[in-house]
């Protein structure tokens, strides 16, 4: 029988009492602050600080100094202060809230008055971007994903470019521009040159495109020209959101050359709000596939991993959401992508090594993504440009729309999941709407 909490969670919550993501809120008329999700509702870990819940010193202790002691890192409107503990500050916080929820604790279990200043409805807050984001990088690490696009631009036999298997490409992102999900996406504008004209043309994209990832977040950093040795790697990372790195494929194909992605990407990247740990996870760990050739000394780790995470892509149009009917029917996303985190060849361990290798120092709150997560088969490719083989195939939908790319008023929902044991650690989802160009 897994651990219970008095909270009523069903079976199939992505937020049973095993998992306790983090997340930042905003109650009606109050500031935001930082809560966990549990069921349906979310726990004010402020009023818990408030409360002196969080004051014992193996929680402060290892990482804060004097000065910083009177700090309630749970008033504040991001994680970013929290994740800058560390480890252990982040295991005892999730230790100190699993028994406060745990059915056999009394504590908030049989006091109602504390319960109402201490639970929230999910559905009557409004979820902020967890962290102040510094930086953003976004990694290419799906080898299903990379040979698909390669065998597209260069033929099967070139599809991967002689680096791929010897470190995990990627390309530096725009953090500004990372929204929270349920953020509506304007779809950009831009030059894009249709391969028979002599000069190009201005004007929103024409291939508007998702891309299913997962990102990681950083907790304390590193400083400027100290690596983060492999084995060291989990001492830097909290924990991961559900990513959805929305693409103009046509102001890509121009712009790309010589220097990479650079306005098809930074107009707007959205992740979910729930950041997942990596102890809620290590029940889902699972060992690294094996690396052909073998990496570089600096990237092998003593026991590598990943995790087995379910995810998928769903589509709805504007006319699967307006003919959804109000008792719900009709309202489920038509999924287009099943896929899962063990199709990632590099790990995040190895992403961070890599990042970091040269003396690039890190910083709490960076985020850091896999790439589109594809599979081997047709069914998991993780990105409009796969899914429609650059334009090539039509995606066929239930009610007899298609899609080459997405159009405006279409809304592309990204879910995640582990399972196993009798429960599920979820990410819940990220989703966000296409509106037209300005
Ligand atoms: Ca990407």
């Amino acid at each position: 029988m897994p651990l219970q909490s008095f909270i009523e969670v069903s079976p199939d919550s992505h937020f049973p009492i095993q998992n306790l993501p983090f997340g930042v809120f905003q109650p009606k008329e109050a500031k935001p602050r930082v809560g966990v999700a549990i069921g349906d509702l979310i726990v004010d870990l402020s009023v818990l600080e408030e409360l002196g819940h969080f004051r014992s010193s193996e929680f402060r202790e290892p990482v804060l100094s004097g000065s910083r002691m009177d700090r309630n890192e749970f008033s504040e409107d991001s994680l970013n202060a929290f994740l800058a503990l560390g480890r252990p500050a982040w295991r005892k916080a999730r230790e100190i809230v699993q028994h406060l929820l745990s059915a056999e604790t009394p504590t908030l279990r049989d006091d109602t008055k504390l319960r109402d200043r201490v639970f929230h409805a999910q559905k009557d807050v409004l979820m902020k971007l967890p962290v102040r984001i510094g930086n953003y990088t976004d990694f290419y690490s799906s080898y299903h994903h990379a040979h698909n696009v390669g065998t597209m631009l260069r033929g099967p036999e070139n599809a991967l470019m002689p680096n791929w298997k010897w470190l995990p490409v990627a390309y530096h992102g725009r953090a500004s521009s990372v929204v929270i999900s349920g953020t509506e996406v304007r779809r950009p504008s831009g030059q894009t040159k249709p391969p028979d004209a002599s000069a190009p043309v201005f004007g929103p994209t024409k291939s508007f495109a998702y891309e299913l990832e997962m990102a990681f977040l950083i907790g304390p950093g590193n400083s400027l020209g100290e690596p983060v040795p492999i084995d060291r790697a989990m001492d830097h990372i909290f924990g991961l959101v559900l990513m959805n790195d929305w693409s103009a494929r046509d102001i890509q194909a121009w712009e790309y050359q010589p220097l990479g992605p650079f306005l098809a990407k930074n107009f707007c990247t959205s992740i979910s709000p729930w950041v997942v740990t990596l102890e809620a996870l290590e029940p889902f760990r699972k060992p690294l596939p094996p690396q052909d050739p073998a990496p570089l000394p600096y990237l092998r780790a003593k026991d590598d991993f990943t995790f087995d995470i379910r995810l998928e892509a769903g589509l709805q149009t504007a006319k699967m959401l307006a003919t959804a009917s109000p008792s719900g029917g009709g309202k489920a996303p038509h999924i287009i992508t099943r896929t899962n985190f063990q199709n990632l060849y590099w790990s995040i361990a190895q992403q961070l090594a890599h990042h970091t290798v040269n003396g690039c120092n890190l910083q709490p709150g960076d985020l850091l993504a896999s790439g589109t997560i594809s599979g081997p088969t047709e069914e998991s490719r993780g990105c409009m440009l796969e899914l429609t083989w650059r334009g090539a195939n039509l995606l066929k939908l239930p009610n007899g729309e298609t899609r080459k790319w997405l159009e405006d008023g279409d809304k592309l929902t990204i879910a995640g999941w582990c399972e196993g044991y009798g429960y599920r650690v979820g990410f819940g989802e990220v989703s966000g709407r296409v509106v037209p160009a300005v």
